[in-house]
């Protein structure tokens, strides 16, 4: 189900986090096609590109998009499963015993996952005892998930639904939500709803990609139509507290190159603030992470991205030079639009079994085995994957050696050639 171009998209007026109509656009971007509609033929599908332009929250501090494209598009040919990253799982495996260790939920309550995707951070709380529930809106994961073990409910989660499970299982002794909260356009809906969800002595834990490091690490291919808020603590916090949450603890770490996970519970709760809250938000105020200026340096540093790659295309022409795209990943229509690749890249590797001998979203780029690489050794290859760059150099030294060289995007643009390491 394609539909034509502006149908699919809604222009949001109020921030999605504190309903404020101080809303302005600190960073534009190229409109880019929507990530995972690949096509089996050239010609078919939506060749239509939606606005990413970041806004920010001038009450709260939220950076968000505020062109939304209708759920239906996003999800429906959703084909990411966290299960096939074996990092996740290991990642997922350390969440949940540190949810356990540091909070001791009662174990006879349900865990919830929202967006539960295969169930993979719900396997290792089946494992320790807990009875657990996942809700996904994406129908062909959840069908599968539920086969595979783990029940989940194939929707949105709405106030509605939460209240049905609660009446259903009772209260919730943890629910979790790991990279969700990018996701929702109705925030105010989903934090109402595990309100509903959380017991008096519940949590409920959330891992978002944090903002600070998209901007330091000039995160580009994060920016996409799926990710419609792009959060920090200040502004979380608040809208935990309105919601009647209030958030307890909080850690980074390296989870799409920087996320936070974030522990609230309900307030008046039994457990006490951590100071990592305290010494996060102390860190945002030092930073100006809520000033304007200080997104606005994202798009300084992404203009200069653009030079770059500009001069290396001009190079690649006059020297008629072959390039190619490495991963067929939701970032690669961002990077490509954002960086003007269009029209240089002939052709995208990639395996996954969805997208192979298809045609790109939008730009209508073939994808081809990633075999090729050694078949067709081109000139130069960039990484679209952003976040796998240094797995997929480390795995392809021969193409280096054969004479090719990788293209990175961030934090700056490389191009990395045989004998050069990259550090990231
Ligand atoms: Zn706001």
């Amino acid at each position: 189900m394609v539909g034509k171009g502006k149908s699919l998209l809604y222009r949001r007026e109020i921030c999605r986090l504190c309903d404020s109509r101080d809303v302005g656009r600190v960073v534009e971007l190229a409109p880019v096609p929507l990530a995972e509609k690949y096509t089996e033929l050239e010609s078919e599908g939506d060749s239509a590109v939606y606005p990413i332009d970041l806004y920010m929250c001038g009450a709260c501090g939220h950076v968000q998009l505020l062109d939304v494209v209708d759920s239906g598009a996003l999800w429906d040919d959703y084909t990411y499963r966290s299960g096939q990253a074996g990092l996740m799982v290991d990642h997922f495996q350390e969440a949940a015993d540190a949810v356990v260790r540091r909070h001791r939920p009662d174990p006879r309550r349900l865990v919830i996952d929202i967006g539960s995707n295969d169930g993979s951070l719900l396997r290792p709380f089946k494992q320790k005892g807990y009875p657990v529930l996942g809700v996904d809106p994406a129908k062909d994961i959840a069908r599968a998930a539920t086969e595979s073990g783990i029940e989940t409910i194939p929707s949105v989660l709405t106030p509605d639904l939460a209240r049905d499970i609660r009446k259903r299982h009772g209260p919730a002794a943890v629910v979790t939500a790991f990279n969700v909260f990018a996701h929702a356009d109705d925030m105010g809906g989903m934090a109402d709803s595990i309100q509903r969800l959380l017991g008096p002595d519940g949590v409920f834990v959330f891992e978002v990609q944090y903002l600070l490091d998209i901007l330091d690490r000039m995160l580009v291919g994060t920016i996409f139509h799926e990710h419609m808020s792009h959060h920090s603590l200040k502004p979380m916090a608040r809208f935990l507290d309105r919601h009647g949450l209030e958030l307890i603890d909080v850690e980074r770490n390296h989870i799409q190159h920087g996320s936070i996970v974030g522990t609230a519970q309900l307030k008046g709760g039994p457990r006490p603030v951590r100071p990592a809250v305290g010494e996060l938000l102390a860190l945002e105020e030092r930073r100006k992470l809520d000033r304007p200026e200080t997104v606005k340096q994202f798009g300084v540093r992404l203009e200069r991205m653009r030079q770059v790659f500009a001069g290396l295309m001009t190079d690649w022409d006059r020297r008629g030079a072959v390039a190619a795209g490495y991963g067929a990943a939701r970032s690669g229509p961002t990077l490509i639009a954002q960086f003007g690749l269009k029209n240089a890249i002939r052709y995208i590797l990639d395996d996954h079994p969805q997208k192979v001998n298809k045609f790109s979203p939008g730009d209508r780029i073939p994808v081809v085995p990633t075999e090729e690489l050694y078949r067709r050794t081109p000139d130069y290859t960039v990484i679209l994957a952003w976040v796998h760059a240094r797995k997929i150099i480390g795995e392809n030294r021969r193409y280096l050696e054969d004479g090719g060289s990788f293209v990175v995007c961030c934090p700056d643009v490389r191009v990395v050639g045989a004998g050069e390491k990259l550090s990231v």
